[in-house]
């Protein structure tokens, strides 16, 4: 399928807002034994890009290399692991860590995290589904009531952009929700949402069906499962 060129600054550019309306990193690196904010630790989260954002990090920025799999001593995944889940269209990345960070250069998976575009089975774009792998671990995912109508905004308007330019891309976070929906079933527990139109839901797995909640009630987990 033919795809528009990204422009990938301008996607950056209009996808800056912070998640919360502080540092979240204090509120979870305290957890995290390396004493970094997990979703900036190389041994906790690989960081993926498109390829054409890699396209243009690469001349612009010392930020990134190609990740090797030699850049955290204690993984306990195994990197062709990694690599073969990787989708064709991506490449994995490390960073200089947050020390060294440059915020313009921050890629999407870093924009996004810890969220992804949540897609029905009939391949409607809702909203912000957070990835499940992390809630023991992410401050943020326990204080969805948090996210700052700024970044939901952002969120939206920047994979719809993608989308339009990039089908395919839906189609890969649509499995990505399936996987998760899939994945809640197991733990029978309901997909909590940040819906497009600025409202909270949580939905059922199996059926799909939405069901409005504030978002001050929704589940706290992991570390943080005693703090609200
Ligand atoms: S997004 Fe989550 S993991 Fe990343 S710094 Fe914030 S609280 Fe920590
Ligand atoms: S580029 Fe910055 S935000 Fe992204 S993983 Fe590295 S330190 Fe974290």
């Amino acid at each position: 399928m033919k795809t528009h060129p990204l422009d990938i600054r301008q996607l950056y550019n209009n996808f800056d807002a912070p998640v919360v309306a502080f540092d979240c990193g204090q509120r979870c690196a305290a957890y995290n034994s390396s004493g970094l904010p997990f979703c900036c630790d190389i041994c906790r989260a690989v960081p993926a890009a498109l390829q054409p954002e890699w396209d243009y990090l690469r001349p612009n920025t010392d930020l990134w290399h190609v990740w090797r799999g030699d850049e955290c001593e204690s993984a306990p995944e195994d990197p062709q692991n990694l690599l073969d889940e990787t989708p064709e269209h991506m490449l994995l990345l490390a960073c200089l860590g947050p020390d060294r960070c440059q915020r313009q250069y921050r890629a999407l998976s870093c924009r996004q995290f810890p969220f992804f575009p949540y897609i029905t089975s009939d391949l409607r774009f809702l909203g912000l589904a957070y990835d499940w792998e992390f809630d023991a671990l992410c401050w943020v995912i326990s204080h969805l009531d948090q996210v700052t109508g700024e970044y939901r905004q952002q969120f939206i308007q920047t994979y719809d952009n993608l989308f339009a330019a990039w089908p395919a891309e839906l189609m890969s976070y649509a499995l990505r929700s399936q996987d998760m929906r899939e994945c809640f079933i197991e733990r029978r527990r309901r997909i909590p949402l940040l819906h497009r139109n600025g409202e909270a839901y949580l939905i059922s797995p199996s059926s799909e069906r939405m069901q409005r909640v504030s978002p001050e009630r929704l589940p706290t987990m992991g570390y943080y499962h005693s703090t609200q």
